[in-house]
């Protein structure tokens, strides 16, 4: 259901509440007895009290004359017939004595007491006739009222841009109850003023432009609803040329200001005005404050959709500066990356010279050196591969291809070996043995990186003695890729972050080892960006580890 729909039955059944309650209060009280009942009632029921006075039947003149008052019409004809009687002097005979009254009576004397009883019956008739059209009036009010409130809601429903709703407000209330002037009044963020931030007519507007204040404690009749959460109804009294507190508009006559109230908070006031003194009745206020308080809460809801439209403009604005900033970054990162090569390539080469002897004799010591600037350029050219890689990653926009994994693996295994013998390590693959190409879609550069970091990873891990054991399987529509070794192990703790920029277990490594902490960072991000995923697990320090990569497979 609907807000909309709610509002319209909660204005439904309002509706046919009120229309009860008035034919109740029309029907069955004797006072709103309906008008040609009542001249039926009073026609022949007066006649046969009459008659039966007339005829001396007490007991039947009792009868008609309670039935008379019970139905509302007796007690007026009794009060007169006591009052005819006085005119005539004879007040004495009123009640018991009027028996014998009407049979000594003349004629003249009959013919005022039955014409006194004509009289007050029409009398009865009309003010029976006068209410019940007040009656009536007042139930197309009510209704006019709640209508206005539906209308109002359903104005807020598509209109959430606050001014726009606040001036269909007060136009269509102006409108619909025929008022010379509306206005709404809202407060500020410390409820101190109360701004004018709707109303009717070219007058209104010009104020409503001037951005109109008032004191929220100021005792005009808006200060007074302010601070009293109260209706004020307001109208000018016959000694007065203007109401004392109500309007600049000068021929204002009738004034009611209601409260807008949201959520058990004041957050402003309405204020309509009439040149008519009889424009607001107290039951008015009723169908008002439901007006009222519809409008409240569609100011409210505005105003929240204003509060995160704005959040959302901002967050937009402050996420194309990040991507601004991470561009500039990426360049930044890219340039220099690739202004080191060089240098690093001229600092490798002359330290691979130096050691050799091509530039003369080296002792020990500056072996030694020689050593930790060659070993430390190689992690800076690796670092800055990494990054390269990573940076490519975002920027790269060429195609997939179908690539075997089997092949890429073996390709990496077999340059490693070289550097496992080196180093003592044992390094075995079992290559998918039971067929199958292990087709995947990536860049071949890719996965390269991927491939030989986690095995470059392994052997700078992994003690001489060693051993380090390759294994790629396909299982349904995945390929696995498993790296484990019997190095040094991650703690437990540390086996989600190890995948995080920079993060090394032991920093100080990277004196010893080398890397810089982006290898598996660029592992992780490469493999999701083909929806696949990379883990780690090791039983602990000094226990091996075991990276396992999967990647979606794919059958030509
Ligand atoms: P780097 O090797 O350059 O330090 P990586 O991102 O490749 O950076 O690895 C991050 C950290 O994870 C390493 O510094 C190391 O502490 C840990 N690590 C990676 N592979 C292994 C492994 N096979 N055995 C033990 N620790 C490892």
């Amino acid at each position: 259901m609907t807000y909309i729909d709610v509002i319209n039955e909660q204005a439904a059944e309002l509706t046919a509440l009120l229309l009860q309650n008035l034919r109740e209060a029309l029907f069955s009280s004797r006072a709103y007895l309906r008008p040609s009942d009542l001249q039926q009632v009073a026609d022949t029921q007066t006649r046969v009290f009459l008659a039966a006075i007339v005829r001396r039947d007490a007991e039947e003149a009792q009868r008609h004359g309670a039935y008379l008052c019970t139905v509302g019409v007796g007690e007026q004809v009794v009060l007169g017939l006591n009052r005819t009687l006085q005119r005539f002097g004879l007040q004495h005979l009123a009640g018991e004595a009027l028996h014998d009254f009407l049979e000594r009576a003349d004629e003249h004397q009959r013919h005022v007491v039955e014409g006194y009883i004509a009289q007050s019956t029409a009398q009865i008739l009309e003010e029976q006739e006068r209410i019940r059209s007040a009656l009536q009036q007042n139930l197309q009010r009510y209704t006019l009222q709640l209508e206005t409130a539906a209308e109002l809601a359903r104005t807020a429903i598509s209109t959430l841009e606050l001014g726009s709703l606040l001036t269909s407000a007060v136009d269509l209330i102006s409108a619909r109850f025929g008022l010379d002037y509306v206005a709404i009044y809202l407060l500020d963020e410390d409820d101190r003023y109360a701004e004018l931030r709707a109303a009717t007519g070219m007058g209104g507007r010009i104020r409503q432009a001037a951005r109109h204040k008032l004191r929220a404690n100021s005792g005009n009749s808006v200060g007074k609803c302010l601070a009293s959460r109260q209706h004020i109804l307001l109208v000018l009294r016959n000694d007065e040329h203007s109401l004392p507190s109500a309007s600049w508009l000068e021929d204002t006559r009738a004034e009611m200001v209601l409260p807008l109230i949201t959520h058990g908070r004041v957050i402003g006031a309405l204020s309509a005005q009439s040149t008519r003194p009889a424009a607001f009745s107290s039951q008015d206020v009723i169908g008002f404050q439901i007006m009222c308080d519809q409008l409240a809460n569609a100011i409210e809801n505005a105003r929240l959709y204003a509060d995160a439209q704005r959040r959302a403009e901002d967050l937009a604005h402050a996420y194309d500066q990040l991507k601004e900033l991470e561009t500039l970054k990426d360049q930044f990162m890219q340039n220099i990356s690739h202004e080191l090569r060089t240098p690093l390539t001229m600092i490798r080469g002359y330290a691979e010279f130096m050691l050799g002897g091509q530039l003369g004799d080296v002792d020990d010591s500056q072996r030694d050196a020689l050593q930790v600037i060659l070993r430390n350029s190689e992690a800076l050219s690796e670092m800055v591969t990494d990054i390269l890689a990573m940076l490519e990653l975002s920027a790269t926009k060429t195609a997939l291809t179908a690539l075997s994994m089997r092949e890429a693996v073996q390709d990496s295994v077999i340059g490693f070996q070289i550097v496992a013998a080196a180093n003592g390590i044992a390094l075995d693959a079992d290559l998918a043995s039971g067929g199958g190409a292990c087709l995947v879609m990536a860049r071949p550069n890719h996965l390269r990186r991927i491939i030989d970091n986690l095995l470059g990873n392994a052997l700078k891990f992994t003690p001489s003695g060693g051993q380090v054991h390759v294994r790629l399987w396909e299982r349904e529509q995945r390929v696995y890729l498993e790296v484990s070794d019997t190095g040094i192990g991650i703690p437990v703790h540390f086996q989600e972050r190890i995948f995080d920029r920079f993060f090394q277990v032991d920093s100080s490594q990277r004196r010893t080892r080398g890397g810089a902490g982006l290898g598996l960072a660029l592992v992780r991000e490469l493999v999701q960006s083909y929806g696949g995923s990379v883990s780690a697990v090791s039983p602990g320090v000094d226990l091996g580890s075991t990276f396992t990569v999967t990647l979606p497979r794919v059958t030509l």
